[in-house]
């Protein structure tokens, strides 16, 4: 049966660099992997394809009026299907509902029947859940919803906007929430804060995936680190967290923080790190 995951966090998130080293690394697991970009910027696939952009299905419905599914999917690391949805002209139109159409193109033409895929991966700006960006979670197209995520405030509190769309659509056939991807995660104080948010949220971490020089060298070379840097601990790092979601199938309805709950939450915080910076508690990299 095919799996189908949207990964949602604020931009520059590092959701496009997770989502291509998930799916090359599952790929690499012998799976029939498509990534699907809902990003307007359009470049999810990049890292697939040796830094290429390819022809969004948007693009290509402005350009002709009518698409055959097959000329917006494209080939990359050991065959891992392509796919851009785009953005529509800038100024015009809604960026969510383009997601939407395109979906429904490929969906239309049994395009997943046919390429007889193991995984569809969506990866899907979260800055705004909107009615727009909410398109994957509120009319089911992914089942699980991963979150990209890093210790800091906003990409918590776009986490938290996801956790509540979520909960919004759960009684009405919505996806649930698989789990946090904890990105760009150094320090153990990190660490904790990220814990920290998703027990509170009632969640969990997918993987701490850290911040490493290693994916910038992939990303210069137009390469994930699962195709640049095979032996490298950082892909490692990617395969496990692969093989964590290739083994998740219950995904629950998370317990979003209120504002003012996210408020006293991130100032607990504020306080912590003072009083860590201050010497007054020993710092969490020495414990
Ligand atoms: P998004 O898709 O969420 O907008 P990207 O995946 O494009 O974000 O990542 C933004 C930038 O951050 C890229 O240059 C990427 O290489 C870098 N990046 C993301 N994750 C890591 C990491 N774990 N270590 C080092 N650089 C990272
Ligand atoms: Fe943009 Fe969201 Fe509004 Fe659509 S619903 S126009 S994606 S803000
Ligand atoms: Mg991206």
């Amino acid at each position: 049966k095919i799996k189908q995951i949207a990964i949602y966090g604020k931009g520059g998130i590092g959701k496009s660099t997770t989502t291509s080293n998930i799916s090359a690394a599952l790929s690499d697991m012998g799976y029939k992997v498509m990534q699907f970009g809902c990003d307007p910027k359009a470049d999810s696939t990049n890292t697939l394809r040796d830094g290429t952009y390819i022809p969004t299905v948007l693009e290509l419905l402005r350009e002709k009026g009518t698409v055959d599914a097959h000329d917006a999917i494209f080939q990359g690391y050991n065959g891992i299907y392509c796919v851009e949805a785009g953005g529509p002209a800038p100024g015009v139109g809604c960026a969510g509902r383009g997601i939407t159409t395109a979906v429904q193109l490929l969906k239309q033409q049994k395009i997943f029947e046919e390429l007889d895929l193991d995984y569809v991966i969506y990866d899907v700006l979260g800055d705004v859940v909107c009615g727009g960006f909410a398109v994957p979670i509120r009319e089911g197209i992914a089942e699980h919803v991963f979150t990209v995520s890093s210790s800091d405030f906003m990409a918590i509190y776009a986490a938290n906007n996801l956790f509540k769309g979520i909960q919004k659509y759960s009684n009405a056939g919505g996806a649930l929430l698989g789990g946090v991807i904890a990105n760009s995660v150094t320090s153990p104080f990190q660490q904790k804060i990220i814990d920290d948010f998703v027990e509170r949220t009632k969640t969990q971490v997918m993987e701490y995936v850290p911040r490493s020089i290693t994916v910038t060298q992939s990303e210069l070379s137009g390469r994930t680190t699962i195709e640049a840097a095979p032996n490298s601990v950082q892909a490692q790092v990617y395969r496990n967290l692969a093989k964590r979601i290739d083994e998740h199938s219950e995904s629950t309805v998370p317990a979003p923080l209120d504002s003012q709950e996210l408020k006293e939450w991130a100032a607990k915080w504020a306080d912590l790190l003072v009083a860590i910076e201050s010497g007054e508690i020993r710092g969490a990299s020495e414990s």
